[in-house]
């Protein structure tokens, strides 16, 4: 069995003021040897959410990179710059970007590419809208996703599995939903990968929060979750690591 990862999105919240949360969590990582703990702040504060979790085994994360190592993109980050601020883990593909930013699968892939190719762990989204739940399509929407986004290597990647209708809606999918689409990614993540994409983590995300966490992580094939609102708090994100 696959060691879970509960990685938190914090969006565009957070300034120096948030990160005696980050150094709580730090500090509850140290005696949850079972579980892998992630946090994704701003990019402002990776660097300064570093120093707060010290030493110990809390992963900081980025919530975006370019595709590009350097460059004329102004108000981007690179995956280096990331990394030289204490980043092992970059959320790629959240469904945010893919709205607000027109981000494509190729996109996606390439980030992707880019984060494996560092040596960080990439997160790459995929989630279908309630438009396209209604109509039938979700399988269709993730397979197709997937197919545009997986990168060549498997070696560090985890995909997040998040409806875009259950983000920050307080709305879930039922567990036999939940078993459905993990059951689907996991089977193509072993057509693409082999034996390899047995062991690819598969989180869930979207309205995760303590009252829900345990249910939703005993779930078949959901080895983690990726949690937004939750996670800004260490007593509402550490709550959900324990039921892990
Ligand atoms: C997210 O944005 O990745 C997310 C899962 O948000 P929330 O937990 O707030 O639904």
């Amino acid at each position: 069995m696959n060691t879970k990862l509960i990685a938190g999105n914090w969006k565009m919240n957070g300034t120096a003021a948030a990160l005696a949360e980050i150094a709580a969590m730090a500090d509850a990582a140290r005696t949850l040897g079972h579980v892998r703990v992630a946090v994704c702040p701003p990019a402002t504060l990776i660097d300064r959410a570093r120093s707060a979790a010290g030493e110990g085994p809390l992963i900081i994360g980025a919530q975006d990179a370019h595709a590009e190592p350097a460059g004329a993109f102004t108000g981007s980050v690179s995956v280096a710059m990331l990394a030289d601020a204490g980043a092992r883990l970059v959320i790629v593909g959240h469904s945010e970007r893919r709205a607000d930013c027109g981000e494509t699968d190729a996109h996606v892939r390439a980030k992707a590419e880019a984060v494996l190719a560092a040596g960080l762990i990439a997160v790459v989204c995929v989630g279908e809208t309630d438009a396209q739940r209604d109509a039938g399509d979700t399988l269709g929407v993730i397979e197709r996703q997937l197919a545009g986004s997986l990168p060549d290597s498997a070696i560090g990647l985890a995909i997040a599995y998040e409806p875009v209708w259950a983000i920050g809606t307080g709305r879930t999918p039922t567990t036999l939903q939940v078993a459905e689409v993990h059951a689907a990614i996991r089977s193509r993540l072993v057509a693409h990968y082999g034996t390899t994409g047995t062991t690819t983590l598969i989180l869930y995300g979207g309205s995760v929060k303590p009252s829900n966490a345990a249910e939703l992580l005993q779930v078949a094939n959901v080895d983690g979750a990726l949690v937004g609102g939750a996670s800004l708090t260490a007593a509402d994100f550490l709550a959900i690591v324990r039921a892990a």
